[in-house]
């Protein structure tokens, strides 16, 4: 964890504590006695801190947030107190990352040596908080206060080449790190240098009251609901204002409020929530992934396009397979007209979009297919068309191939059975549109190979995806939910609500979206295909719904200007039609439904319950490995809103105890399906014995 050596009268205090080197109460407890031990040794004259690896470090360790490791002494706070008061000069030797707690121990180093290219930053507020450890204080005092406000209210990372103007590196390295850093210690010991604390240093800001307020106003409006930005601004106010030690506590304060706040602890959440989602529960993180140098992909059409730009964008070749040359090339000028908007905004050059557009190899033979170590199938949402497509794929495919389906509904292990290698076979559940949206649903077949899964997660890091796994059900984990979702939404247009009504609601809870005008986005046809095939196939439910008599008569939604709402031409403003609104009120009375008053608060509860109340089923069947993962597909799929942390944690959050019994209550109101809102068993599980989702590992565990 942390190595110690002692060479020429310099101690060398290395950091090697993968993967980022955080600080954690050991590896504090490490330092300081380490640092202790190289003060009291009369042979050593200075002390150089170094890292390994990916650089400096990362940080604190967030899986000690909020537990009483994190507030155990020595606490960071003590650790950079006992750097900065240490008698003999601590030079902070800099590489790779240097963020967070990393930074602000750096800062509490007298001198800093770094290479132009190391990675700078204060990334706290992107978990809700401010670096709680004199970041807030020591950066403005060396780097000024307009350019710590910009680092540390956007967290984004800045290279030290970009610092190099101002004193906080006293050398640039450029050639390796600790020579460099021991070259400097020995002229610092041999000039008799005092150490150098930051502390000391005064922020010189004629007009910083005037800069704060401005500041102030531009973040307010940026922040949207997260209270961090101005907590940041709020500290740097202080260090402006306070002398250092008055500054502290203040920065103290703010950090020990934001750490009580939910939007904090949703972020917070969502941080581990994306790590916990790459480990499938039986696929060790040791299983070596199959190489995937050249892809396939068949059908050209919505998301077949999507997912060849997801590939060339990470420069993988593609092969694009369509049954004609017209469709082939209605998807090539579609893929190019998608890419019109980056040329237009500049994030692309007309040369890199050629050399992009140059890795497809359209194609219209299966035989093409042959080298291709991966095969995306998108066609239509038909069985027997995606029989007929792995069967061919069976036949032509190289051995160790993976086979992926873009189904968005169709029994994954019925389709692996088209093949004479189901465990190559898998499910690749890309969102519309596969090259914006980041959610990936990786759906593992009964016979899905391990391999394969590994792999399914390693390529989604490289197309920039956060891969979920998902076992097999009608709809998966997003899908499957969204369903209950749009039911109560329904159900509630049923009792009295519109639309619009409804739609506001949840975009004032924080979705992106309410249910109608995604629905209306998505195209109401689709909904009404699938209502028409499972009325076939369960003839004794009722699949009816005001989408269909809205279909019959052609409102499909924005691509026909008409849908739940009315859309002017080239424009996807949703403009409330009254002509929906008869069509409502005449089918509720064809029900025999007398209206009623909907409030906003019922319609979030509702239709949030719903989505958490399904999400329990699908953690209790195991077809989601945590509910961590429903939230990732809720957030990352559905446009949840983030400090909310998904629909599972707003749950965990509200208490599951109220939660069970909100779903008690709207169960045995008049007219509601009982069934649908029973509390899952679960979630009444859970409630009763004071627990949380988060709590729940799994049911075979
Ligand atoms: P689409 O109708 O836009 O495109 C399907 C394409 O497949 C068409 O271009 C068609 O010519 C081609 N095709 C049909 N049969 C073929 C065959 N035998 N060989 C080669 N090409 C063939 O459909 P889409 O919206 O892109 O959906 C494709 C798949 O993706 C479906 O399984 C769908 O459920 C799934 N999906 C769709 C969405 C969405 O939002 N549209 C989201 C996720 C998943």
């Amino acid at each position: 964890m942390l190595d110690f050596n002692i060479s020429n009268g310099v101690a060398v205090l290395r950091f090697d504590n993968p993967p980022v080197n955080s600080f954690g109460l050991e590896m504090r407890g490490l330092v300081m006695s380490a640092l202790a031990r190289a003060e009291a040794d009369p042979a050593v004259e200075a002390v150089i801190l170094i890292g390994s690896g990916k650089g400096f470090s990362g940080g604190a360790d967030i899986r000690e947030f909020g537990t009483p490791k994190s507030y155990a002494e020595p606490h960071l706070l003590t650790l950079l107190r006992a750097i900065e008061e240490c008698s003999k000069p601590v030079i902070a030797a800099i590489e790779g990352i240097c963020m967070g707690g990393g930074l602000e121990m750096a800062l509490a180093c007298h001198y800093r040596v770094a290479v132009a290219s190391a990675r700078i930053a204060l990334p706290e507020v992107k978990l809700g908080l401010l670096p709680g450890a004199g970041g807030t204080q020591r950066l403005p005092r060396v780097i000024g206060v307009e350019a710590a406000l910009n680092m540390i209210v956007s967290g984004a990372p800045v290279s030290a080449e970009k610092l190099r103007a101002t004193p906080l590196f006293d050398v640039f390295s450029e050639g390796d790190l600790l020579p460099s850093a021991l070259d400097f210690a020995h002229t610092v010991s041999k000039e008799r240098r005092d150490p150098r604390r930051l502390r000391d240093l005064s922020i010189r800001m004629p007009n910083a009251e005037a800069y704060l307020q401005f500041a102030r106003n531009t973040i307010k409006a940026a922040a949207g609901p997260y209270p961090a930005p101005l907590a940041c601004v709020e500290a740097i106010a202080a260090a402006v204002k306070e002398p250092f030690d008055k500054g502290m506590k203040r920065e103290r304060e703010l950090f020990a409020n934001l750490m009580q706040t939910p939007e904090s602890a949703a972020l917070r959440h969502i941080f581990q929530a994306e790590r916990a989602a790459s480990h499938i529960r039986d696929v060790p993180d040791s299983t070596a992934p199959r190489a995937i140098n050249r892809v396939g992909v068949i059908g050209a059409g919505t998301m077949g396009g999507g997912i060849t730009m997801t590939f060339i964008n990470a420069g993988l070749p593609v092969v694009l397979l369509e049954t004609t040359q017209d469709a082939l090339d209605r998807g090539l000028a579609a893929i190019r007209r998608n890419y019109q908007g980056a040329l237009r905004k500049g994030t692309l050059d007309e040369a890199s979009l050629e050399k992009r557009l140059a890795l497809i190899t359209p194609t219209l033979q299966y035989e093409r297919l042959r080298d291709a170590d991966l095969v995306v199938e998108a066609v239509f949402e038909r069985m027997d068309v995606k029989q007929q497509v792995f069967e061919k794929l069976d036949g032509i495919a190289k051995p160790g191939a993976i086979l992926a389906t873009n189904t968005s509904a169709l029994n994954l292990d019925s389709i692996a059975q088209f093949t004479s290698r189901p465990a190559d076979v898998v499910g690749l559940h890309f969102f519309s549109p596969a090259n914006v949206m980041r959610l990936l649903e990786v759906v593992r077949g009964a016979k899905t190979a391990k391999d394969v899964l590994a792999t399914a997660t390693t390529l989604a890091k490289k197309l920039g995806k956060l891969a979920v796994v998902s076992g097999v059900c009608d709809g998966f984990i997003g899908n499957r939910m969204v369903a209950r979702y749009g039911e109560a939404a329904h159900d509630l247009l049923l009792a009295g609500a519109l639309p619009q009504q409804i739609d506001a609601a949840l975009q004032n809870f924080g979705m992106v979206m309410g249910p109608f005008r995604m629905s209306d986005l998505a195209g109401l046809d689709i909904g009404w295909a699938v209502r028409k095939r499972r009325a076939a196939e369960y003839p004794n439910l009722d699949w009816s719904n005001v989408a269909d008599v809205l279909c019959a008569g052609g409102r499909f939604g924005q691509k026909t200007g008409l849908g739940w709402y009315r859309y002017e031409s080239g424009s996807r403003n949703a403009i409330p039609d009254p002509e929906v609104r008869a069509i409502i009120e005449k089918y509720r009375a064809q029900k025999g439904i007398t209206p009623r008053t909907v409030g906003e608060d019922e319609i979030v509860e509702r239709c949030i319950y719903a989505l958490v109340n399904e999400g329990a089923r699908i953690v209790e069947e195991g077809i989601a490995q945590r509910s961590s993962d429903v939230d990732m597909v809720y957030l990352n799929g559905y446009g949840f809103p983030a400090y909310r942390g998904g629909p599972m944690f707003y749950a965990d959050q509200a208490g599951l105890i109220d939660v069970a019994r909100a779903l008690r209550r709207i169960a045995s109101s008049p007219g509601a399906d009982a069934a649908f809102w029973t509390p899952a068993p679960l979630l009444a599980r859970l409630a009763q014995e004071g627990k949380t989702f988060s709590e729940f590992k799994g049911s075979s565990s």
